[in-house]
């Protein structure tokens, strides 16, 4: 309890997961005096998920993009952090419980615990591929990344044993921009290679970049000009496309395609899906879709009394009737939807329904190569003007000023030729490779 706030009248909040839609959620409540606010969270940062592909690619370092969680609720002495992990939660009685077997209780509690890779059961995708959802998998990324750069240019021949093959599966806005953003990696390593005689045994032009995907087009959810523009951009990087095919297996040294190929590899990025974190397994109801839970249009659980779930864990419809997409827009309005409903709750006053403000959606496909719909009519932008309109609307999510001039900083040096490809392999366990462990 804070100084200044009344024991009796003092509602408490239970929220788990402090990413966009808990942060978002718990920032709006901490502003009332008559709520206090516990935030659990298995770290103590937040990440922005949207730059993870930057950091296993070498453009930002990891603390560009994950914010202290004390740090940005320092403002606010009603709010309490705890980092743990929760692993399962009584609706009924809105208490969680952690590792420890710790319980917490609140009078509202909100449930935003976001997602996860779904492997759709593809046989050793789970064991074998990279996800790219948490800082840790872009940490372990990257460093797997440089590993295959520095294993290959100490021995020329685990080229054939796929050292630069790189395949990513999914080519929705991640796969896409990751694809991307290992061309532009692929082709700075080579421009190094000849510029400053460093990587001098490195026989980049032996690597391949594969994008993956079982439907016919690249970025799916954009306009077919967006899809055509995007295709060659990536193309002109050296991704080779291999649209309207699934990856049925994933082995420690290949994959292998349901049209048959085989392709050697020891690095298989995982962008092919996504559902509710692993805590929606214990939960003690029916989930819908994906994992995540149904919700009303306030954003409440029906059933249940004073529980909330919002962002990538809830199923939240948008006009149409349909689940909105998993974006960081959603998490965020309905993390302030949900806040602003449960003042109205203690206020006995009737809730509002969350009405999604669609801002358009973009992706980066490398240096000056991007595609923006903006706004809800979708208006199109391509090429440097989309890069750049890129570069502003994520540095502007970022959370602190800090965070956005460091962002900027890191781009500009990576744009006019910096040290892309220096980084650090700080996790040597990414280097222990079995070059030999993929016989048929
Ligand atoms: C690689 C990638 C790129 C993306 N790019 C974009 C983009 O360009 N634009 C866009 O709008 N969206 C993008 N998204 C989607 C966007 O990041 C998500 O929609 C958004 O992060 C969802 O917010 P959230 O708060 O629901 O979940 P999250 O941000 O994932 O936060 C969930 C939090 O819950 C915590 N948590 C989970 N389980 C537990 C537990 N058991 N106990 C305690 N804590 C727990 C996690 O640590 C995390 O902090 C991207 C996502 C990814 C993965």
């Amino acid at each position: 309890m804070s100084i200044g706030q009344n024991p009796n009248t003092v509602k408490h909040i239970v929220i788990v997961g402090g990413g966009f839609a808990g942060l978002n959620c718990a920032r709006k409540l901490a502003a009332n005096p008559n709520v206090r606010i516990t935030l659990l969270d298995k770290n103590n940062y937040q990440q922005f998920q949207p730059l993870l592909y930057q950091v296993a690619t070498a453009i930002l370092a990891p603390d560009n993009i994950a914010f202290n969680l004390r740090a940005a609720l320092r403002a606010h002495p009603n709010v309490d952090v705890k980092m743990t992990e929760v692993v399962s939660i009584d609706l009924n009685t809105r208490t969680v419980e952690n590792v420890d077997g710790q319980q917490y209780q609140g009078d509202f509690l909100v449930v935003a615990a976001g997602s996860q890779a779904n492997f759709f059961g593809t046989p050793g995708a789970d064991k074998n591929s990279y996800p790219l959802y948490s800082l840790h998998d872009a940490e372990r990324l990257r460093s797997r990344i440089l590993a295959m750069l520095e294993s290959a240019d100490r021995d020329p021949s685990l080229v054939t044993k796929g050292a630069l093959n790189f395949v990513i599966v999914g080519a929705g806005p991640t796969g896409t921009e990751i694809a991307g953003a290992f061309g532009d990696m692929l082709q700075a390593a080579l421009k190094k290679k000849i510029r400053d005689r460093s990587y001098k045994d490195l026989a980049v032009d032996g690597g391949q970049i594969l994008l993956v995907d079982g439907g016919h087009a690249v970025l799916i959810a954009f306009s077919s000009k967006a899809q055509t523009y995007a295709a060659k951009m990536l193309e002109e990087r050296g991704v080779k496309l291999h649209l309207g095919t699934r990856v049925k297996e994933v082995g420690s040294g290949h994959v292998v395609l349901s049209d048959g190929t085989r392709i050697p590899t020891h690095t298989v990025i995982w962008a092919g899906g996504l559902k509710a974190a692993s805590l929606s397994d214990n939960l003690g109801i029916k989930t819908g879709q994906g994992g995540r839970i149904d919700v009303q249009a306030d954003l409440t659980v029906p059933g249940l009394t004073g529980v909330y779930a919002l962002g990538d864990f809830a199923n939240i419809l948008g006009k149409d009737g349909k689940p909105l997409p998993q974006l960081g827009s959603v998490a965020e309005q309905s993390g302030k939807c949900c806040a602003k409903n449960i003042l109205l709750d203690i206020a006995g006053k009737p809730r509002e329904s969350f009405h999604y403000l669609d801002k358009g959606i973009m992706a980066m496909i490398g240096r000056n190569s991007a595609v923006a719909e903006v706004g809800e009519h979708r208006h199109e932008l391509q090429g440097a003007i989309a890069f750049a309109a890129w570069l502003g609307v994520h540095a502007a999510l970022l959370i602190s000023t800090r965070a956005k001039i460091a962002a900027f900083v890191e781009w500009a040096w990576d744009y006019f030729g910096g040290a892309r490809g220096d980084a650090i392999l700080d996790r040597s366990e990414e280097l222990q490779i079995n070059w030999n462990d993929d016989r048929k």
